[in-house]
């Protein structure tokens, strides 16, 4: 059976996801389009795919089976809403949205439905490197884990558009979620610390040295900075009681010439992740295709939208800032080592 997809927001990643389904991965096709601008979904839209002008319209089509949602965050509450009404599995790209309180709103949908439906787009827990670090960590020959240093460099963001808080509240989400996810635990509290500014964003407060205080004792240090010039690099460390476990810096050809010995450098995410963001949909295809959701969940989702939540007051406050949860709702109790 193909899974019948429907694609809403066809920006950056859109398009990029769009590729995915219809020319690397098999089990599905991308049937419908929308987007605000209707003739970018329909210039993006595949050989046959419908464009429709809502994403409400979208999810309800009975020619969709299932949604992927690439829209701007802000925009994500409503379409989930729609597809678990619909009773649709979902994908969303993070974040699942901007407010504690449409997250909720989200659970509660879910969890009244009864079955998840929602996959989150957090794909660090879909890349090869990350799994064999967190099965490193998992396994316990190094004892329990004491600090987690994530460090998260993009080149350059767009001036202009990119805003003194999206380091926190749109990348942030990432170094959130994998820290709870390898070091199987909750963010308690959140930190952040200005260093110098770059000069290379000009007024942009960048960079950021973000605190997770977890509920353990450990604490992970994230390194966010969003002009770095010299590529997109993401690096992981994370010490034990007997020893370290890190992420290995990528493979890539090795360049000898008259300006010495290189390696390349991805530019940005859609390289650096490829792989992961792959894999990250041929699970969600499997579980999409039985009705379901698997992977990040909106729990995931819940907990980042608080993480970011929190450093965006601690920027303000100069203080740790707490992170209050709600009781984990049953539908998202999966034992640890089963959750993608
Ligand atoms: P983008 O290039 O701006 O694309 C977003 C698209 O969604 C635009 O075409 C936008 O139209 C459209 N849109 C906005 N509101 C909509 C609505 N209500 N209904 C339908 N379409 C709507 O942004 P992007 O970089 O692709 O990012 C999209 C999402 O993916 C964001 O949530 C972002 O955080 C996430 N993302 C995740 C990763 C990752 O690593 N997982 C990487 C990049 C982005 P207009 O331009 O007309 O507003």
């Amino acid at each position: 059976m193909t899974l019948r997809v429907g694609v809403i927001g066809t920006g950056t990643i859109g398009r990029d996801h769009i590729r995915r389904l219809t020319t690397v991965l098999s089990g599905a096709a991308v049937v419908a389009v929308a987007d605000i601008d209707r003739d970018g979904a329909a210039a993006a839209a595949p050989p046959g795919a419908e464009t429709f002008d809502t994403a409400e319209a979208l999810i309800r089509s009975d020619k969709v089976d299932a949604a992927v949602i690439c829209s701007w965050g802000p925009a994500h509450e409503e379409q989930l809403l729609a597809a678990i009404a619909a009773g649709k599995p979902v994908f969303c790209e993070k974040p699942l949205t901007t407010s504690e309180a449409a997250a909720l709103k989200v659970m509660e949908a879910e969890t009244a439905f009864g079955r998840r439906l929602v996959q989150v787009g957090f794909m660090r827990r879909f890349d090869a490197d990350y799994r064999r670090l967190k099965a490193v960590i998992d396994a316990g020959e190094l004892g329990a884990p004491l600090m987690f240093h994530s460090v998260h460099r993009n080149a350059s963001v767009p001036a202009g558009l990119y805003t003194s808080d999206m380091p926190l509240n749109d990348t942030l989400v990432h170094d959130a979620d994998v820290s709870r996810w390898l070091l199987t635990d909750e963010i308690a509290g959140v930190e952040v610390r200005l260093p110098r500014r770059s000069r290379q964003g000009g007024e942009l407060r960048d960079p950021h040295l973000v605190l997770l205080h977890m509920r353990s004792g450990a604490i992970v240090d994230v390194e966010i900075s969003v002009n770095i010039a010299y590529g997109y690099d993401i690096r992981g460390e994370v010490s034990c009681e007997r020893g370290v476990a890190a992420l290995p810096n990528r493979p890539a050809t090795v360049v000898s010439d008259l300006r010495g010995i290189r390696q390349a450098i991805p530019e940005d995410w859609r390289q650096r992740f490829v792989e992961a963001y792959d894999q990250e949909f041929r699970e969600w295809i499997a579980a999409a295709s039985a009705g379901t959701a698997t992977g990040p969940s909106t729990w995931d989702g819940y907990a980042a939208t608080l993480v970011a939540d929190a450093a965006l007051r601690a920027v303000s406050s100069g203080n740790l800032e707490p992170v209050a949860m709600i009781r984990k709702p049953e539908l998202y109790d999966v034992p640890a080592a089963k959750a993608a």
